[in-house]
């Protein structure tokens, strides 16, 4: 589940699931997302947050680190360095839950309970796959996802139905994999899309990612749904100041 450690349980109430899938493989993720650029960490997030178990697989080589500087990206107004970028985005993902491994997926094969994917001689067992790395990497091929030439240009893509499913059940896939627009924007909007096709598949009672205050439900006479966290003042503040100060770290950190 989301980040315990900022959970205040006398003013906290969040309507979640915990490990909603019915895999009998104890030992295995519920979803793997391959790929930590914009679409894979906000994928990781999305999917975190919603109670599931995820591992975000790497090999550290974001198309972003190839840009010059960001300044389309929303939020930013004089722009931002891409590493910056890509240092809070895995951040973001590892704050809500997410267990961040380096690594290239090298193989991958479909089991009974779902895939075991292979990074560097490693299996790492998996209920669901949600792909955002690029098309031609191998373990593709091996779990039988149809990639085709993108036209114009010179790489492979994956078709997806309209909500990110790619034509192995099971398998999603988001971002620029997808020959979605090229801007890092799009692509983590993508990935937050397609991770809520998936959680949707899997919980299909899951509501909203939403924080709102406390009391915003019952004024409707409505439990708060599945998904939401309704929050009281103080940790409203607590949070807040949590926020500022985990902004300022990773600012610093990159300056120095
Ligand atoms: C020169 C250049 C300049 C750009 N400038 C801008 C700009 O100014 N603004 C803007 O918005 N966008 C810009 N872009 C586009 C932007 O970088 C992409 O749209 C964005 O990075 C796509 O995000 P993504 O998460 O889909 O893919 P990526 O960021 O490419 O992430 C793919 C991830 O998959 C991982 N991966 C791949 N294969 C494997 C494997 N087999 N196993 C494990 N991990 C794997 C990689 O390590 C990486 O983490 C630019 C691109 C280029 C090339």
């Amino acid at each position: 589940m989301t980040n315990s450690d900022t959970t205040d349980a006398d003013t906290t109430t969040r309507a979640t699931t915990d490990r909603t899938t019915d895999s009998a493989r104890t030992d295995a993720f519920d979803v793997a997302v391959v790929g930590a650029g914009p679409a894979g960490c906000a994928a990781g997030v999305f999917c975190a947050r919603a109670g599931l178990e995820t591992v975000v697989l790497s090999n550290g080589r974001s198309t972003l680190t190839k840009c010059a500087y960001v300044e389309n990206y929303l939020g930013f107004p004089a722009g931002i360095e891409p590493r910056t970028l890509l240092d809070l985005a895995r951040e973001h993902a590892r704050e809500a839950g997410c267990e961040l491994r380096a690594g290239t997926v090298d193989t991958g094969r479909r089991t009974d309970d779902g895939f075991d994917l292979v990074v560097d001689g490693e299996s790492i067992p998996a209920d669901f796959v949600l792909a955002t790395s690029w098309a031609d990497s191998d373990y593709l091929q091996d779990l039988g996802v149809s990639t085709e030439p993108e036209e114009p240009g010179p790489v492979d893509v994956v078709p997806t139905d309209a909500d990110g499913r790619t034509d192995v059940g099971g398998v999603y896939a988001a971002g620029r994999i997808t020959s979605t627009h090229h801007q890092a924007l799009v692509a983590a909007g993508d990935g937050a899309r397609v991770a809520l096709t998936l959680i949707n598949d899997v919980v299909p009672d899951f509501y909203n990612d939403w924080v709102v205050p406390e009391g915003y439900y019952e004024q409707y006479d409505r439990e708060v749904p599945v998904g939401v966290e309704a929050i009281g003042h103080e940790e409203r503040r607590r949070r807040a100041e949590r926020g500022r100060e985990r902004l300022r770290e990773v600012l610093d950190r990159d300056r120095s």
